[in-house]
């Protein structure tokens, strides 16, 4: 999947049109092969900008950023970074009058280590779902799968999967950088934040790690779009996915088949209410 050609040259046209202030796609570090997100201002720069298999990063997280508020925006997004780009949307965080959405028909990104992602290997939706012009191939929505780690956390006891996650959160240093680069997490105050938050006081225990990732999972609940930002940005890399994806299957299997952001305007899992809902998992 290399599609820098295409996306320099739809963003030299929207400069040149004058139709945006700022491109957010992305560039080579400049130090390794890897990529990292770049905001473009001056149409001179173009020619920084790269699409392939390592722009692994979901961009739909800078448009909570001062530098794209307010701004007309040309922006790149794959299947998954769509999806918070709908709920963004949806939850009207960003307006749709002030983008051009370049979507990308994705063939799955990869790792540090050249390994496709284990979200790729998943993936339901790899094509854009909102975008003004479509670049690459789309195949369409797969079927929902339900990775082999989620079904062995569920065949644990709930008092083994409590241990299990309270061992690997001792690791958390409660640095933040998993909610700082989740899209879906734009609230100016966050409850969990360690400088302002009462609920946890600032403490850095075992303890405050564990419950703050719990209540982060819980308010990505029928939200997170399984993009793995967070999973990216984590210094510890603690395996995060697991908290979203327990979640999401169970949404999944119990909300109509909800998966976060597919469709425009759907204001998710928890408006989804029908008396026909299965509630064997309230207590
Ligand atoms: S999860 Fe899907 S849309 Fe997102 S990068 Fe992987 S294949 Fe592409
Ligand atoms: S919780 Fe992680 S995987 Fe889910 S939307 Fe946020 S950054 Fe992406
Ligand atoms: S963790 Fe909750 S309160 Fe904090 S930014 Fe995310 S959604 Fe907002
Ligand atoms: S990024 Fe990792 S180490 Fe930092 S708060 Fe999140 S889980 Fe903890």
């Amino acid at each position: 999947m290399d599609y820098t050609n295409q996306i320099r040259e739809i963003a030299t046209r929207l400069f040149t049109e004058d139709k945006i202030d700022v491109f957010v796609g992305y560039r080579m570090t400049g130090f390794d092969d890897n990529q990292v997100p770049a905001l473009i201002r001056d149409p001179k720069e173009v020619s920084q900008l790269v699409f392939t298999d390592k722009s692994v990063f979901n961009l739909t997280n800078y448009l909570k950023n001062e530098h794209t508020r307010n701004k007309r925006v040309g922006l790149v997004v794959k299947g998954c970074d769509s999806r918070s780009l709908n709920l963004l949307l949806t939850e009207s965080q960003v307006k749709r009058d002030k983008l051009y959405v370049i979507g990308i028909a994705c063939e799955g990104v990869i790792d540090e280590a050249g390994n496709k992602m284990q979200n790729c290997m998943e993936c339901v939706v790899p094509d854009a779902v909102v975008y003004d012009e479509m670049v690459g191939t789309p195949k369409g929505k797969q079927g929902y799968q339900v990775n082999a780690d989620i079904h062995e956390l569920a065949s644990k006891e709930l008092v083994e999967r409590r241990a299990y996650f309270e061992e690997i959160f001792e690791n958390c240093i409660r640095c933040n950088a998993c909610r700082h680069s989740c899209p879906m997490c734009y609230c100016a105050k966050c409850c969990i934040d360690q400088e302002t938050s009462t609920l946890y006081n600032g403490a850095n225990t075992k303890s405050s790690a564990f419950h703050a990732l719990m209540t982060w999972s819980l308010h990505l609940a029928g939200r997170c779009v399984d993009c793995r930002n967070c999973e990216k940005a984590c210094p510890s890399h603690l395996p995060l996915h697991l908290l979203h994806k327990w979640n999401e299957r169970v949404i999944f299997e119990n909300f109509q088949e909800h998966l976060a952001g597919v469709q425009e305007g759907d204001r998710g899992a928890f408006y989804k209410y029908s008396m026909q809902d299965p509630n064997d998992f309230i207590m």
